[in-house]
């Protein structure tokens, strides 16, 4: 066997023997479904620079424009499919009694392709907040009406249910972490399409029980996380997950 189908082979046996597994996903996950990313929107907002329109500085100063932005954004993932990672993680968490899935990705298409045991650490694009009372509600309409989005209670601004550029990440998805971290040993954790190039990112990912558990690292090249990595597997999750996930459930 070549030293890739190596690696792959023992990413599989480590996942089919663990109990607890953590799975962190990132950007790359949704790009190999279509996902633009925030450098490769479409038409006439290919030319905005994201980092002055995911800011709370952009919201406050204009948020019709950053409201467009998320509109084109909705719009066009409205469009968008769960590729075979997504399909693969989600049959992963039916064969485990011990899971959970922490992703940075904004979309649905986890939850599309069945995940149920997941938090969205930097919030849902679908979910739009009343800046004043902070209240959350979904809404999948994309085009959205009219922009901005006004709360039906009081009448004041709506924003896209995101963390922006300088804020904090969501508490509720990093304590849901948190809590199965320290209450689950964790046998293998996986990080797929991130370049954990976020300091929390990176402790998550290095959460595996002692020299007994495996950090598996599923990514397009190398990152800061490969060094701590036990089995790096290079190339496209859509291909590398497949191999190394069950097809049948088990038990
Ligand atoms: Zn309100």
């Amino acid at each position: 066997m070549n030293d890739m189908g190596d690696a792959i082979h023992q990413a599989a046996v480590a996942i089919r023997q663990a109990r607890g597994v953590f799975v962190l996903t990132g950007a790359g996950v949704s790009a190999e479904s279509g996902v633009p990313t925030f450098r490769d929107a479409g038409g006439f907002w290919k030319k905005i620079d994201p980092y002055k329109v995911a800011t709370p500085e952009a919201f406050a100063e204009d948020p019709k424009f950053v409201w467009e932005w998320y509109d084109a954004r909705r719009t066009q993932l409205a469009a968008v499919q769960p590729n075979p990672s997504h399909f693969a993680i989600a049959r992963l968490e039916k064969q485990k009694e011990l899971f959970f899935l922490l992703t940075q990705n904004v979309d649905d298409l986890h939850e599309q392709a069945g995940s149920t045991k997941l938090a969205h650490i930097h919030g849902k694009i679908w979910e739009v907040r009343c800046t004043r009372e902070g209240t959350v509600r979904e809404d999948k309409r994309a085009p959205l009406p009219i922009l901005p989005p006004r709360c039906e209670n009081c009448g004041a601004l709506e924003r896209p249910n995101v963390v922006w550029f300088g804020e904090m990440i969501d508490g509720n998805a990093a304590a849901l972490a948190e809590s199965f971290l320290s209450q689950t040993p964790i046998d293998v954790v996986i990080v797929i399409g991130t370049e954990a190039s976020f300091g929390y990112i990176m402790d998550w990912s290095t959460r595996k029980r002692g020299s007994g558990g495996a950090l598996i690292e599923v990514n397009a090249g190398t990152t800061g996380l490969t060094p701590y990595a036990d089995i790096h597997l290079c190339g496209k999750a859509g291909e590398l997950l497949p191999q190394i996930i069950p097809t049948i459930a088990e038990g």
